[in-house]
């Protein structure tokens, strides 16, 4: 079943849904504000994407749904765009840290202890 990656264009929330039917689609409202005013998202071809356009993608300024932050693709994102706009490379040292955190998050809290 496809799930698509939906945002609302009142008020910036980002959602997933699964759509079945096309008739579907068009009873879907913004779990944030109720609004039907939303845009799908390429979310299927987003997950074989670059984490490169994954950065460009991402919007630290819009709330994100609880599934956004289960996505462990996603941790550190905000930080990388981060750095990114302020012309930083995070070099091989964090990209280890932050895979160690995506796939073994409680070895970075004994580590930092
Ligand atoms: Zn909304």
């Amino acid at each position: 079943m496809p799930i698509y990656e939906y945002l609302c264009l009142e008020c910036d929330m980002q959602f997933q849904s699964l759509v079945m039917k096309k008739e579907e689609e068009k009873g879907l409202h913004c779990p944030g504000c109720g609004s039907h005013n939303l845009r799908k998202l390429i979310s299927k071809a987003a997950y074989h994407v670059s984490e490169d356009s994954r950065i460009d993608l991402f919007n630290p300024n819009a709330r994100q749904t609880d599934g956004f932050y289960k996505d462990s693709r996603n941790i550190g994102l905000s930080a990388k765009k981060m750095a990114k706009s302020m012309g930083i490379d995070t070099g091989g040292r964090f990209d280890e840290k932050l895979e160690k955190l995506r796939t073994d998050p409680a070895s970075i809290i004994k580590d930092s202890v």
